[in-house]
């Protein structure tokens, strides 16, 4: 673990406009950079980088954040994994966190192994090129399949001695424990003699790369001369607390990048096929090497697109064994396509015989979507046989009855209207159908808990009305308008209350350190009071609390802030030149970065978020209605109001709820007293809220 404070120098070290600009091209533009995002694609720039708040953000398609989100999400890294990478860029060194002992031998065997994986990576590439029988054999073999020095970096290609002996002997020279080099796999011991053995001897060497480039496992090749009587022609590492195979995809770390860009993976069966088309210049390619599919790898796909495109080879076996693989990636919403390999070709063959744009040229024209693909095995399987045939036709219509996009499911029906022989109309009315049973199901079964509910809810307002003993003379509406306007009541209170408390916790973050009440031209005793310490007072005061615990503690971090005198800042007599509107944003904005670049990730998201709005006046308005800073003394007290009336209602609503329940005379005489009490406050906020109070209700108007 990387210690705190190592953590806080990465923050206020790298820059935004740094970081960014390694991926970006930037312009200025006024105190802001604008570039093209590099997440979506688009012609003019919508990426706003703001080194004074220190965050970037994207108004096309919204992603961005501070410096360590921003390498998250474009290197694909974790949050710690980030940490590291800008810590390399402005050359940090990273102090590691006091680690308990179970901790440090945990993490001893994780990075003890990923160091004799760096080790064997770099031992078997290097034998590859500078060992004789590296060159001989193993090098002769990838040149043989058309292999470059490029592409063989690349993927960091190797070769085993066929000793047994001489990578294991490297390796403990080298002063690698024996222990590593058995849970890692490279190595076994043979159980008479218990003398090791080197596991991947005499082998092509394909190292298996985490996202980040960790080498986490090998693949090995047995050499096609001596493929004869051997059972497995490819060996890989074993399973360990390192390699999980299940998670791992060959090739993401390389294909990353441009599975972003394509919006698209090619998804195909081995390494050599992700190899060559490399070569050929598709990059966004990768391998679920071996293993059948699983969830894990879908997932990791979907960190970067959603659309997948699945390569077979065009033997009966091959697409048979594809639909399994189909379906999960359905089920994990993938949108599919799949490309069948010309007879007795794989992606690795084809890429041998043709160049870069014929293969891409294959591609395009050859991917079908899956369900015309599903549609025509199905039909052919079935043949003649009319009761099958219409067993393909309702197995069809279900899968396309799951798409919950209407003009999809259109252009299906079309498609396979064609391909099974069916009438467009006859599929259209026999998948409505499908549809409406399907929706009419979803609503019997939401009815039935809605009635529940209501069942719930009508007990409690009869029980309250009783309580109140008092006639009025409006039209009371039934007793099932009533639950439903109670019900969005509650809906209208929750989305007021969750708006309040971000729109405080805004002016928290943004003005959180200006002192709102005490300037020289104020006699208000509060004197010298920052806009955090008053928000937080008011709340205090009422004995109110945010709801969502890290908005308190957002809150908190910004009052320790403002605790220091040094970070207080005078509220602004008179703000009339440019010059003096600068120097005072320029204070101002400090908080805020801080809040962005905090160390508590959840902290510097809801920074983040907050921050990434346009509330700022343009230029014309600042005109025309000063500067922001002048309008905080009504703007957050009027928030402060909104946001208690938003409290009160609530609390009053969870009074009722009580008072509905099994209570003795005093104890509901007691909720009584309460919610009178709360009523009469809320009357009055709403008064200062600007609201109209009528005969003891009131409205917003
Ligand atoms: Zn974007």
């Amino acid at each position: 673990m990387i210690d705190q404070s190592t953590i806080d120098r990465i923050l206020a070290v790298a820059q935004i406009e740094e970081v960014v600009a390694d991926y970006v091209s930037l312009t200025k533009r006024g105190a802001n950079y604008m570039g093209l995002c590099p997440f979506h694609s688009e012609k003019t720039p919508s990426f706003v980088v703001s080194p004074s708040k220190g965050i970037c953000k994207c108004f096309g398609c919204g992603k961005g954040g501070n410096a360590v989100n921003f390498i998250m999400q474009i290197e694909q890294l974790s949050y710690f994994e980030a940490l590291r990478f800008l810590a390399k860029r402005y050359n940090i060194t990273i102090e590691e966190k006091k680690l308990s002992a179970q901790e440090i031998a945990q993490r001893n065997e994780r990075e003890s192994m990923l160091a004799v994986n760096e080790f064997a990576d770099q031992y078997f590439q290097s034998t590859l090129t500078s060992h004789e029988e590296g060159r001989a054999v193993g090098l002769s073999y990838f040149v043989e399949r058309g292999f470059s020095e490029v592409t063989m970096k690349k993927f960091h290609l190797g070769f085993c001695p066929s000793d047994k002996k001489s990578f294991h002997e490297a390796a403990l020279s080298k002063g690698f424990q024996k222990e590593y080099l058995l849970k890692t796999g490279l190595c076994y011991e043979k159980e008479q003699t218990q003398t090791l053995v080197d596991n991947f001897w005499g082998r092509v060497i394909f190292p298996i790369m985490s996202v980040s480039g960790q080498v986490l496992g090998f693949g090995a090749r047995v050499l096609d001369s001596r493929t004869k009587g051997v059972q497995m022609k490819y060996k890989n590492s074993a399973e360990s607390s390192l390699f999980v195979k299940r998670n791992e995809l060959y090739g993401i770390y390389q294909a990353k990048q441009a599975i972003g860009k394509e919006d698209r993976v090619f998804l195909v069966e081995g390494y050599t096929d992700v190899i060559s088309m490399h070569q050929a210049g598709i990059e966004n390619v990768v391998a679920s090497s071996g293993t059948s599919l699983t969830t894990g790898q879908i997932s990791l796909m979907r960190r970067y697109t959603k659309n997948v495109t699945v390569l077979y080879d065009g033997d009966a076996a091959g697409i048979k064994a594809s639909e399994r693989g189909i379906d999960l990636l359905l089920q994990e919403g993938m949108n599919v396509q799949l490309v069948v390999m010309p007879n007795g070709e794989d992606p690795d063959s084809f890429a041998k015989k043709n160049n870069g744009n014929e293969f891409i040229d294959y591609l395009r024209e050859n991917s079908v979507d899956f369900l015309v693909f599903k549609t025509k095995t199905l039909l052919a399987e079935a043949e003649s046989d009319p009761v099958k045939k219409s067993e393909v036709v309702i197995n069809i219509l279900n899968t396309i009855a799951k798409i919950s996009d209407e003009i999809k499911r259109s252009v299906y029906v079309k498609e396979c209207s064609v391909l099974l022989g069916f009438q467009e109309k006859e599929l259209r009315q026999r998948l409505s159908q499908i549809i409406e049973e399907n929706e009419r199901f979803r609503i019997q079964q939401e009815q039935a808990k809605l009635r529940q509910e209501e069942f719930r809810r009508q007990q409690n307002i009869e029980n309250v009305e009783q309580q109140k003993q008092e006639k009025t003379e409006e039209p009371t509406p039934s007793e099932s308008e009533k639950s439903t306007i109670q019900q969005q009541a509650q809906i209208q209170l929750n989305n007021r209350l969750f708006y309040y408390e971000c729109e405080l916790l805004k002016q928290a973050m943004r003005w959180g350190a200006v002192e709102i009440f005490g300037d020289k031209e104020n006699v208000d005793k509060r004197q010298n009071v920052t806009v955090a310490e008053w928000i937080y007072a008011q709340l205090n005061e009422s004995g109110l609390r945010f709801q969502n615990e890290i908005y308190n503690t957002f809150l908190a971090v910004i009052l320790e802030y403002v605790s220091k005198q040094e970070n207080k800042i005078p509220f602004p007599s008179k703000l009339e030149t440019e010059e003096e509107k600068k120097s005072f944003d320029e204070k101002q904005v400090v908080l805020e970065r801080l809040m962005n670049c905090h160390s508590d990730q959840a902290i510097a998201s809801l920074a983040n978020s907050l921050s990434a709005e346009k509330y700022s006046l343009t230029k014309e308005q600042r005109k025309q209605y000063g500067h922001d800073v002048e309008h905080i003394r009504e703007k957050i007290p009027r928030s402060v109001n909104e946001l208690k009336k938003c409290f009160l209602e609530q609390q009053c609503d969870e009074i009722m709820e009580k008072l509905s329940q099994n209570l003795s005379e005093a104890e509901k005489s007691l909720l009584m007293q309460e919610l009178q009490e709360k009523r009469r406050l809320l009357r009055f906020f709403a008064k200062c809220c600007g609201d109209k109070v009528i005969n003891g209700k009131y409205f917003n108007l």
